[in-house]
């Protein structure tokens, strides 16, 4: 459970959102209930109970964007109804509303719907005078002091999705190349003989590429211009597959590329095309550079790991048969 809270972000704030108003609207709805503040306490009531469902439905699907902008359009129609029945009293609500709003929605959604409520609010008060605010003093200070917490709550919002979009970047991709890392191509391949396995109408091809004679480059021309062909050389990767198919730095200078959806004589043509440009295009300081790959495709039932060694055999014996060359692997035997 801590694990799930950790790595997903979105179900941890709405799972605080749900957990702050059972504890904090409860009492409330019962003391409302008891002093006879039925309309009030019967909202409070009505927030916690779906507030709690939508946590649980986010818990159970992992849909936690609609379960959060669900929660959130709740809660607006309980502020403008809790605000209109209560009067100014009801106004010390809607700030840790503001606040709520951005933990449940992304940061330009929720300030619309607050845009919403604050207009709601001002054209009721408009209808019905006196109901909401005791006079235009109170109604400018609330207008001035929702505004200005919105605002800095959507910059800090806005600040805060930035940054975990650059970190989720960061922990996703390889810092010298570019290439998806190998943490990612852990999750990629573990999906793929997992979940992914059923939702597949053709097979899936493991792409282990291998540069050749890498060393030598680092050995003569610096550990630098090592560096850059490991950057052109992910450029002309991703220049030459498909956006679905995916770029992964197993380490050091090999590298995984999965193929998803093609037959056995598509992949060895991919691979067989990305070695041929690799040797045409792919240059270092000393000359030309070629590349050796294995090409393994998931067997059924097969453990993703087995699948990873069947294309390192492969690699293997590309390398032994005088490298630059593709080598299919051996069939999967259970
Ligand atoms: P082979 O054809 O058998 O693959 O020979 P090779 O020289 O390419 O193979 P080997 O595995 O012996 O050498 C790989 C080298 O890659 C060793 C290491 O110094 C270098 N290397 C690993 N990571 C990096 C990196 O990030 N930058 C640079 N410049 N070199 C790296
Ligand atoms: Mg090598
Ligand atoms: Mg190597």
């Amino acid at each position: 459970m801590f694990a799930r809270l950790q790595q997903d972000f979105h179900l941890a704030m709405l799972s605080l959102v749900g957990l702050i108003v059972f504890l904090c609207v409860t009492p409330y709805a019962v003391y409302r209930y008891w002093e006879g503040s039925y309309l009030v306490a019967y909202v409070d009531a009505t927030l916690v109970v779906a507030t709690s469902l939508a946590v649980l439905y986010a818990w159970l699907t992992g849909n936690t964007k609609g379960a959060g902008l669900f929660v959130a359009s709740i809660f607006c129609v309980g502020v403008v109804l809790v605000v209109s029945s209560l009067g100014p009293v009801g106004l010390f609500w809607t700030y840790p509303f503001i606040i709520f709003v951005f933990f449940l929605v992304p940061p330009f959604r929720a300030l619309l719907l607050l845009v919403l409520v604050l207009v709601t609010l001002l054209a009721w008060s408009a209808w019905l005078p006196g109901t909401i605010f005791d006079d235009r003093v109170q109604l400018t200070s609330f207008v001035v002091t929702a505004t200005v917490t919105s605002f800095f709550s959507y910059v800090f919002a806005y600040r805060m999705l930035v940054q975990r979009r650059e970190l989720e970047s960061m922990a996703a991709r390889d810092a010298l190349t570019g290439a998806a890392n190998r943490r990612e191509l852990d999750l990629a391949l573990e999906f793929a003989a997992g979940a992914g396995r059923r939702s597949r109408d053709k097979d899936i091809a493991l792409l282990l590429l291998d540069l050749d004679f890498f060393k030598k480059i680092n050995d003569e021309a610096g550990h630098q211009a090592g560096d850059q062909v490991l950057v052109n050389l992910v450029q002309l990767l991703q220049k030459h597959t498909r956006l679905s198919d995916q770029v992964y730095r197993f380490g050091g200078e090999e590298f995984v590329i999965l193929l998803d959806d093609v037959e056995a004589d598509e992949a060895l043509a991919v691979a067989e095309k990305l070695r041929q440009r690799i040797a045409a295009e792919l240059q270092s300081q000393t000359g030309a550079v070629s590349a050796s790959i294995g090409v393994a495709l998931l067997g059924p039932q097969e453990a993703w790991q087995s699948w990873l060694a069947r294309a390192d055999a492969a690699l293997y014996r590309a390398k032994s048969g005088g490298r630059n060359q593709v080598v299919m692997a051996q069939a999967h035997t259970q």
